[in-house]
């Protein structure tokens, strides 16, 4: 670089960089590996959504669009939502359309955070909530969910918000949760609805993994919470569509507002072709859906059995497509150099836990993805299984 620029800005370079992404860039260059590290799931984009999108580029649908989403595309979002999640209530002006969740979630900490604010994250979490909080300029504050089942509770959150020493903003609230798959019923949701209402702070509910849940119910938070509950969610998971970069918010009007300021001056509008795919996801019917559902719980009841057989202790994901095991009690080893070493000896790709929290007990955890092919996972599961027992006879 050249010496004699201005230097870039410290309060960036100080990120630490993503643990996911350096602990993948590690192991990348492994001949002949399962990769078990991606959320990308291993499923073409349905038909009528290419068809969309391609049509759309056909009518010279690529010019500058609407910036938060034109009106039909964001009235989509709102049946989609009533039709699934029973979520109603809300109007197209509460509606934004992002570059992914990735692109909401940073605008809404951009809204909510002056420098220094709080914001209370149930750990463990999706590696790169941290970094994002970070970028905005803010703090976070894990909140250790080992000893609850991985759950956030009333009382956890009451706890966390007194001892805090910052000014605590918002709760980010993720489920079904990536890393473990947990997600809440409605008692709880409700009890937790309560425990936010009370503490007084805006809740950032991540529901990405929403149509992803196995024998179970999805409810949005914001059923509970509809003026203090900003909702995140897209289609990259339930849609296959993880590079169509399409992610939406619900939030109440005031802050619905702010978010678009935020996105109009990020990225002014995801590409308008684009739009013509993500109304056509909108408004596939669940039912079209439900053989990658059915599929995912298949491969999660086939990785649960394989993994408690070789004495990972984990709880069955009711939702997205992760399992956070923690190692079996004879491997005397963190979960990062379990990790490296099933990379380089049994040629199997998991992330290490430490990429997912801030707190030293997710050391001896690490996560597998089921989202890709079946076959990739049953020659993963297959090659772990050797892995280990060769350990074991060593
Ligand atoms: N939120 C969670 C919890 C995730 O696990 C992921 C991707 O893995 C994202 C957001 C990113 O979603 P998007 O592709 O919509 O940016």
């Amino acid at each position: 670089m050249n010496q004699s620029l201005p230097k870039l800005n410290p309060a960036i370079t100080a990120i630490p960089a993503d643990k996911i992404l350096s602990f993948q860039a590690s192991i990348q260059g492994v001949d002949d590996l399962v990769f078990l590290t991606f959320g990308e799931p291993g499923f073409d984009t349905p038909k009528e959504v290419k068809e969309a999108t391609v049509k759309g580029i056909q009518e010279n649908h690529s010019h500058y669009g609407n910036s938060q989403g034109n009106p039909e595309l964001r009235q989509a979002v709102l049946d989609y939502m009533e039709d699934r999640y029973d979520l109603r209530g809300f109007a197209i002006d509460q509606v934004v359309m992002t570059a992914g969740v990735t692109e909401a979630i940073y605008a809404v900490f951009k809204v909510l955070l002056s420098a220094g604010d709080g914001i209370l994250v149930p750990d463990p979490a999706f590696g790169s909530y941290f970094s994002s909080i970070a970028l905005a300029g803010g703090q976070a504050i894990s909140v250790d969910t080992s000893k609850s089942g991985f759950k956030l509770t009333p009382a956890m959150v009451k706890e966390a918000i007194e001892s805090a020493d910052v000014p605590v903003k918002a709760v980010l609230f993720n489920y079904p949760s990536n890393p473990t798959g947990v997600t809440y019923d409605e008692a709880e949701l409700k009890a937790l609805a309560e425990a936010f209402k009370e503490a007084g702070v805006w809740v950032i509910s991540d529901e990405i993994y929403s149509e992803l849940t196995y024998g179970r119910v999805h409810r949005s938070i914001a059923s509970y919470l509809p003026d203090q509950a900003i909702v995140v969610n897209g289609l990259s998971k339930s849609h296959a569509m993880t590079g169509y970069r399409v992610g939406f918010v619900l939030a109440p009007t005031a802050v619905a507002k702010q978010i678009q300021k935020v996105h109009g001056n990020l990225v002014y509008s995801i590409p308008t072709f684009v739009y013509d795919g993500a109304l056509a996801a909108l408004r596939m019917p669940k039912a079209a859906l439900q053989p990658m559902i059915d599929t995912y719980q298949e491969r999660r009841d086939m990785a649960v059995a394989v993994l408690k057989e070789l004495g990972f202790d984990l709880l069955s994901p009711d939702g997205a497509f992760y399992i956070f095991a923690k190692l079996p009690k004879d491997i005397e080893e963190d979960g990062w150099t379990f990790a490296e070493k099933l990379a380089k000896e049994g040629k199997v790709g998991v992330i290490p836990g430490e990429a997912f929290s801030q707190f030293d007990g997710a050391k001896d955890y690490v996560r597998l993805s089921y989202a890709g092919e079946t076959a990739q996972l049953e020659e993963g599961l297959k090659r772990l299984k050797a892995y280990i027992e060769k350990r074991r006879a060593n």
